[in-house]
C-alpha cells in the first residue's frame, strides 16, 4: 500500500516514539492525527513541524482510556484530515512495580491506557474502516510482554502480553473487512518513559549495559521504531504478527543476563 495521501491517527505523538512515528509518516506525505493527553504544546510543535515541511496534521487532545474520548479523536481525526486508514495505537504508560510492592492503583491505571484505551480507539476507528473495507492498525507491545530480566516491568509487561494477543484476535475479526492488525515489540528506545524514576547516573549505566548486550550494540532510537512502523503500515498481506525490533537484545532468549 502507498502511503501517501492516507490518513494516520497516532496516539500518544506528543513525545517519544508517537512523535518519531508522526514525523516518519508526514514525510512520506502521510496527513497526521497527533494525539496527546497533557502535553498540548509539544503536540502542537509536531504538527507545526509537519506543516513547515508542506505536509498535513492536526493536534488532538483527548485520554485514550475514556471510551468517549477515544470516539471523539476518530471523528475529530475524520473532521480535520479524512477517514482514518492508519492507526498506531502507541500510547502507553509505565509504571515499575514487581510482586513484593504491587501496587493496585497503578496496575489498573496501566490497564486502563494500555489496555482499554487500544480497545476504544480501535473499536472507534474500525467502525470506519469496516465500512470502507480498508485498514491498517499497528499496536505498541514490547519486549517485556516476551520476558526479559529488567527488574521492575513485571506488571507493565502483563499490560503488553494483553497488546499481543488483542492484535492476533483483532486481527482474526477485522481481516474479513480487509483490516490488518499487527504490533510492534520495541526493545530499548531513547524516550522519556526509560529516564522515568531513575537518576541520570543510573539511566547511563543502564544504558551502557543494555548497549553492550544488544546484538547491535546501542539501544534504540525512536526512528528506529517509527520505520518499521511504516514498514508494517504499508504491507498488504501480512497480519497478526509481532515484530520485535530491539537491535538484538539477548535477555529474551536467554536468561543468562
Ligand atoms: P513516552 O515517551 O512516555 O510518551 C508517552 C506518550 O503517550 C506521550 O505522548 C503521552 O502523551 C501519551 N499518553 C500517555 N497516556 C495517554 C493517554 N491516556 N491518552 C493519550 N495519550 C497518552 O513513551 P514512549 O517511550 O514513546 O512509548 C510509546 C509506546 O511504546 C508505549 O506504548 C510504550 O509502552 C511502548 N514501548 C516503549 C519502549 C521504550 O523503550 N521507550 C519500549 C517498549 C515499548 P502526553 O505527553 O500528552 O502526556
Amino acid at each position: 500500500m502507498n502511503l501517501q495521501g492516507t490518513t494516520a491517527l497516532i496516539t500518544g505523538a506528543s513525545r517519544g516514539l508517537g512523535r518519531a512515528i508522526a514525523l516518519h509518516l508526514a514525510a512520506q506525505g502521510v496527513k497526521v492525527a497527533v494525539n496527546y493527553r497533557k502535553e498540548r504544546v509539544l503536540a502542537e510543535e509536531v504538527v507545526a513541524q509537519i506543516r513547515v515541511s508542506g505536509g498535513q496534521a492536526e493536534a488532538i487532545g483527548g485520554d485514550v482510556g475514556v471510551a468517549a474520548e477515544a470516539d471523539a479523536l476518530v471523528t475529530g481525526t475524520e473532521a480535520a484530515l479524512g477517514p482514518v486508514d492508519l492507526l498506531v495505537n502507541n500510547a502507553g504508560i509505565f509504571r515499575r512495580s514487581s510482586i513484593d510492592d504491587f501496587n493496585e492503583d497503578e496496575f489498573a491505571e496501566m490497564r486502563r491506557i494500555n489496555v482499554d484505551g487500544l480497545v476504544y480507539v480501535t473499536r472507534a476507528a474500525a467502525k470506519g474502516m469496516k465500512e470502507r473495507r480498508r485498514g491498517r492498525i499497528v499496536n505498541l507491545t514490547s519486549i517485556a510482554a516476551h520476558g526479559t530480566l529488567m527488574a521492575g516491568t513485571t506488571f507493565y509487561a502483563a499490560t503488553k502480553a494483553a497488546v499481543i494477543v488483542l492484535t492476533r484476535r483483532f486481527a482474526l475479526e477485522l481481516g474479513p473487512f480487509g483490516i490488518s492488525v499487527n504490533a510492534i515489540a520495541p526493545g530499548f528506545i531513547l524516550t522519556d518513559m526509560v529516564y522515568q524514576g531513575r537518576t541520570a547516573e543510573e539511566s547511563e549505566a543502564l544504558i551502557a549495559d543494555i548497549a553492550s548486550k544488544a546484538m547491535l550494540r546501542r539501544v534504540g532510537q525512536p526512528e528506529d521504531i517509527a520505520s518499521a512502523v511504516s514498514f508494517l503500515l504499508a504491507q498488504d498481506f501480512l497480519t497478526a504478527q509481532v515484530l520485535t525490533v530491539d537491535g538484538g537484545r539477548t535477555d529474551y532468549t536467554s536468561h543468562a543476563g
